[in-house]
């Protein structure tokens, strides 16, 4: 379970009404029960519940069971597509360890906004059932060409899927955390788009196969290749 609250010895914590909710009538906990709770600094804890009812829960944290892992923030950078492909590659990105995930307007982006609340419980959800210590940063949407005249250097490999461009696989082999994925949207990148990319010294472009795969799919096989490659 995740707090957003100091986590320490004897230091009584309330959850959301959510999570004492989902504790109590879902999971049907009752005082004395054991919970793993996280905060994405001090590590996993082992919490008994001390009270819940309703719309209230109060653990008390008692002993680390897993110190706070450092990774290297690793990011992957999605054009804005539809709701339901969005929360999908969310979900799937935060099980996988992603760092940061960062939604990109580009000049075919259908989406024209990106609730990124909503995004932001959905990777809170998905840290808790995969058990990561942390929560991955869910950046405010930002157009292409912003985000690439403020880029700090990280090497940005991005997701084509025509032309002359080497396998994703090549290109991780020689890389090492962190790393940045980016990937288009339905319509794909345009030419201008992919000339100002390529004008830029940290971008590499990269292939994922001879196939024209979703967005969606594009993101998520890409970081499990990184991830496998390249580390984090
Ligand atoms: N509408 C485009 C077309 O038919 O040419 C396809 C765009 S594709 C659905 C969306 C994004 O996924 C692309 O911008 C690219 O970043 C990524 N992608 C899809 N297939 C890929 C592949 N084989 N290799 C690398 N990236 C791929």
């Amino acid at each position: 379970l995740y707090l957003d609250q100091p986590l320490a010895a004897g230091a009584a914590v309330p959850t959301s009404p959510g999570q004492a909710h989902y504790l109590g009538s879902v999971m049907r906990r009752a005082p004395g029960d054991a919970v793993l709770v996280f905060n994405g600094r001090d590590g996993e804890w082992e919490a008994r519940i001390e009270a819940i009812r309703k719309d209230r829960c109060t653990l008390l944290p008692e002993r680390q069971t897993r110190p706070q892992a450092t990774v290297a923030d690793t990011r992957l950078l999605v054009a804005a597509l539809k709701r339901d492909a969005m929360e999908w590659v969310v979900e799937k990105a935060t099980e996988l360890g992603i760092g940061t995930i960062q939604p990109v307007f580009t000049r075919r982006s259908v989406a024209d906004r990106v609730n990124t609340a909503r995004l932001a419980a959905i990777a809170q959800e998905a840290a808790e059932q995969c058990e990561r210590l942390d929560l991955p940063r869910i950046g405010a949407p930002q157009p292409l060409p912003a985000l690439l005249d403020s880029w700090d250097g990280v090497p940005l490999l991005v997701g084509a899927e025509r032309g002359d461009r080497p396998p994703l696989a090549r290109i991780a082999q020689g890389l090492h955390a962190p790393w940045a994925w980016l990937v288009g949207p339905e319509g794909g990148f345009d030419r201008l788009e992919l000339d100002d990319l390529a004008r830029r010294a940290f971008v590499s472009t990269a292939g994922l196969g001879p196939r024209i795969l979703r967005a969606e799919t594009a993101a998520v096989a890409g970081l499990a290749l990184l991830q496998a490659l390249a580390g984090d």
